[in-house]
């Protein structure tokens, strides 16, 4: 081989080396093109997925707000509904009074307290008199509004410290933190202010009503069932000298 062949050889060598880096670098730019392609496609995607996450966060925000708000409403709902059902479980419901078990447990409270501490307590029973004629002549309606006006009467007539409730029918039990004087005292007023005032019933129904009232005063080991008893038993008597009177024993 002669030297111009040599040179040629050597040419021809170095132009296939030359097209074969050329063909691997065209490889590599559009291989790399593709990549950065996908690689932009991903980036894309991934910001795509972030801002829908971000509004699926901010849904269940308001949604969590939105339940706190409904829990909170609820909650609130249901504790009103708690103290009207424990009002209601209280209370008669003809007289908003103190229902008898309610009277009686109060009751039974501030006598144990009193009992106690050596206080004056006196309980005062009171029943209407012939209050079957009331119903019998007016009517049952008119009976209840009787029994309503009644009940609004005797709590105004007793100090927050005392207790009024319905003992049952056209019976009121009241505990008055007092000794015998005042209790009488204050039996007195009740007995008269009911007979002197004339029970408004509307569209020109106008009542008299009386009603007869026993007072027994607290001794040193009275239990309260007796205590109770002694006052019923006075209200039997003024109810036996003719009714609108006053009994104490
Ligand atoms: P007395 O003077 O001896 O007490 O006679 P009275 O008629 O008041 O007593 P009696 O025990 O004979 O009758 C009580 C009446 O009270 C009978 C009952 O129907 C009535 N009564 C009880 N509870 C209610 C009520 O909630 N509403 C009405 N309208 N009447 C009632
Ligand atoms: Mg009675
Ligand atoms: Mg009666």
């Amino acid at each position: 081989m002669g030297k111009g062949d040599a040179l040629t050889r050597i040419l021809e060598i170095a132009l296939n080396l030359c097209e074969t880096f050329y063909a691997r670098a065209t490889r590599e730019v559009s291989l790399r093109e593709a990549v950065e392609e996908e690689l932009a496609h991903l980036r894309a995607e991934y910001e795509r997925l972030l801002q829908e996450n971000e509004i699926i966060l901010s849904k269940i925000d308001s949604l969590n707000r939105e339940l706190d708000d409904r829990v909170l409403e609820r909650t609130s709902q249901l504790e009103s509904a708690v103290v009207k059902l424990r009002e209601i479980a209280i209370r008669d419901c003809m007289t908003g009074l103190y229902n008898r078990r309610q009277v009686l447990k109060l009751g039974r409270e501030v006598f144990l307290k009193c009992a106690a501490e050596n206080r004056d307590l006196s309980v005062i029973m009171l029943d209407v008199d012939n209050f079957k004629r009331v119903n019998d002549t007016y009517g049952h309606v008119v009976g209840d509004k009787v029994l309503k006006i009644l009940g609004k009467r005797l709590s105004g007539a007793i100090k927050e410290t005392d207790l009024v409730g319905r003992y049952g029918g056209e019976e009121f039990i009241v505990f008055l933190q007092c000794g015998r004087e005042k209790s009488v005292e204050i039996a007195q007023r009740i007995k008269r202010s009911v007979a002197a005032n004339m029970f408004v019933i509307g569209a020109g129904i106008s009542i008299p009503i009386t009603v007869s009232l026993g007072v027994a005063e607290r001794k040193p080991r009275d239990s309260l069932d007796g205590l109770i008893t002694r006052a019923d038993n006075q209200m039997y008597r003024a109810k036996k000298l003719g009714g609108n009177e006053l009994a104490v024993g």
